[in-house]
């Protein structure tokens, strides 16, 4: 087969597993830059051009468009789907991903465990939406945050109240939720492909910090996961409507809550975690289900 990987940064550790993984297996591989593409939108016989040239008809086209180029790298792969080409992920499943208020909407329309949650624009009812998320202690996270990064903790009414502000002041969409104390500063990361789960590692937070990001100091080890985690992800996975996704959940005492279903997840943690061969799991599914036209919306 021919694959394409559509990638701003070739040389991550994600993106060789993959190469790798594929031309062990006999395939052709192309990473090819996201924001290098270029496009005659309005053609009815759509193409994709690249340094000059059109580029051929990929069998397969593996999407790992990063959270700040998605808009652009959406337009893309939607190119490639109006060709006809796989994708590994549809742009339609991706962008619901990417827009975390959607994604909770869709997983509590489908009954899966969320954290309570609250989002306002208002921000004359602060103190209404901390209240409506339980009370302090809670989280309150910046819309648009990764890597842990604007997640803050907030122990009482005060602070949330400040927190809250602050954020607001920035002119910054957050959304408040209540803090999973059980979860012990630990989540779990559950790697789903093709509808089952390949690996889960636990990540736990570096010593007084309760985000478990790896970012921010965390460390990650291989775990088995609950019947009802595995099956927690999967749902979410299929609601989302993503093949391979990363599925990041809480163990709440009421049972697993899901953070976020990450689109593009990286390999290295999980890998390295748990001696799993994720990008070959990958390339397998790509050559079970590339079937020319199989896009559900071809990127509608
Ligand atoms: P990001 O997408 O930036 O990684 P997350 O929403 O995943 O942000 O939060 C980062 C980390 O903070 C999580 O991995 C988890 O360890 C911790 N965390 C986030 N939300 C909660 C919560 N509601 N209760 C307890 N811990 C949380
Ligand atoms: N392709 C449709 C749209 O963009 C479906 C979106 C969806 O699944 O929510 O409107």
């Amino acid at each position: 087969m021919k694959i394409a990987m559509l990638a701003q940064n070739a040389s991550l550790y994600s993106h060789q597993r993959m190469k790798e993984a594929a031309e062990a297996r006999g395939h052709e591989f192309d990473i090819i830059k996201t924001l290098r593409c270029y496009m005659n939108i309005a053609s009815r016989r759509p193409e994709v051009y690249y340094n000059g040239e059109k580029l051929p008809l990929y069998d397969a086209v593996i999407p790992r468009i990063g959270a700040s180029v998605t808009f652009y790298g959406l337009a893309v792969l939607r190119q490639f789907e109006m060709m006809g080409v796989y994708p590994l992920n549809e742009s339609v499943a991706i962008g619901r991903s990417r827009d975390k208020l959607r994604s909770m909407q869709l997983m509590a329309r489908d009954g899966i465990g969320l954290p309570v949650t609250t989002f306002a624009h208002d921000p004359k009812i602060t103190d209404e939406v901390i209240k409506l998320a339980g009370g302090a202690p809670v989280v309150v996270k910046l819309l648009e945050g990764t890597q842990g990064i604007g997640v803050v903790l907030a122990d009482t009414e005060r602070s949330a109240k400040s927190v809250v502000e602050a954020f607001r002041g920035a002119d910054v969409n957050i959304m408040v939720q209540e803090f999973i104390k059980e979860a012990g500063s630990s989540d779990i990361r559950a790697f789903v492909v093709g509808g089952k789960v390949v690996a889960a590692m636990e990540r736990k937070g570096a010593e007084g910090e309760f985000r478990s990001n790896l970012h921010r100091g965390g460390s990650a080890q291989s775990i088995k996961i609950s019947p009802e985690e595995r099956a927690t992800a999967i749902r979410a996975a299929k609601c989302m409507g993503l093949n391979v996704c990363g599925v990041d959940m809480l163990r709440a005492n009421h049972g697993p809550v899901v953070m976020e279903v990450n689109s593009s997840p990286g390999l290295e943690g999980v890998e390295n975690a748990t001696g799993v061969d994720i990008a070959t799991k990958i390339i397998e599914f790509i050559e079970k289900n590339a079937v020319a036209g199989k896009t559900r919306t071809k990127g509608k």
